[in-house]
């Protein structure tokens, strides 16, 4: 198929942070598919851009997949874009590439804004690898679960404001005071603020500080080290009400998500 079809990274809050690539592609699509047409209208009237608006969201993206393929049978061009950023990162969209793909549709990504990127840089970091988990579960536990894979690495996730202190609360009790974290919130916008501290500090300043917007928070790759402590005791208590090197092992990687043999050995000791 020769027909065309575009992924357009749109702002995260600025409507300046569009690039001139995206603003032309999007003047000369006939359609644009959007995660919610209202807010593409705003950008829409600030630039001049007349294409025919149609919703492609979560709930109908299987459907729309359809509607897109026929449109682009008919000779005609089409963007996506989601309602803030890159589509497909935290946003609608894989159900369509997925299918466009499986039909030989050529797709051209413009890139732009994202808040991974923005978050990323403003923080200082020792290492480049990062992990990205998107929006991080609601529960308690899976939250620690998920965490404990990339511990030594630099985490990045997006958080509600009104679950922030909780999840955060979360990380101090399992990981400790200390903990580095940053918090990003409101990028590119008018009240941006990037905090980078302990994840204590951070729990304080935002009992007393706004915390309302757009959040995205990263857990800096920790050392072991700071756990180790924390495993021998639990090691030792285990221990102490007669519980063998085995069932250590499996209680405690169950619990901190680590290796198996590691803490059978540390139990041996
Ligand atoms: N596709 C978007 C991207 O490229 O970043 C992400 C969409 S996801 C549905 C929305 C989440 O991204 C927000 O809830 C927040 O966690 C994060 N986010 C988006 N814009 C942000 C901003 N300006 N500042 C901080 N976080 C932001």
């Amino acid at each position: 198929m020769s027909a065309e079809f575009y992924i357009v990274a749109t702002p995260i809050g600025n409507l300046a942070d569009i690039t001139l690539r995206a603003i032309e592609t999007l003047k000369n699509v006939d359609y644009i598919a959007c995660e919610d047409t209202r807010v593409t209208k705003i950008l829409a009237q600030k630039y001049n851009i007349t294409a025919k608006l149609f919703d492609c969201h979560k709930f109908n993206e299987k459907e729309r997949s359809e509607k897109i393929l026929n449109l682009l049978t008919q000779g005609k061009t089409i963007a996506l874009v989601s309602d803030a950023g890159t589509p497909l990162i935290s946003d609608p969209g894989s159900v369509l590439i997925d299918t466009l793909l499986k039909n030989n549709v050529k797709i051209t990504s413009i890139p732009g804004a994202c808040a991974i990127n923005v978050f990323l840089s403003q923080v200082p970091r020792n290492s480049e690898d990062f992990a990205f988990i998107g929006f991080i579960p609601r529960n308690n536990k899976q939250q620690i679960e998920i965490l404990n894979k990339f511990k030594h690495t630099n985490c990045i996730f997006y958080e509600s404001p009104n679950r922030l202190i909780d999840t955060l609360e979360n990380l101090l009790i399992n990981y400790g005071a200390d903990l580095k974290i940053a918090v990003a919130r409101e990028l590119t916008k008018v009240f941006e603020e990037v905090k980078i501290n302990s994840v204590q500090h951070i729990i304080e300043y935002y009992k007393t500080n706004p915390l309302k917007g757009e959040i995205a928070v990263m857990v800096f790759e920790h050392t072991p080290k700071q756990n180790d402590d924390e495993i021998n005791q639990k090691i030792k208590l285990l221990k102490e009400e007669n519980f063998s090197a085995k069932d250590i092992s499996i209680i405690i990687s169950k619990l901190y998500g680590i290796n198996k043999n590691k803490v059978y050995k540390l139990a041996l000791d």
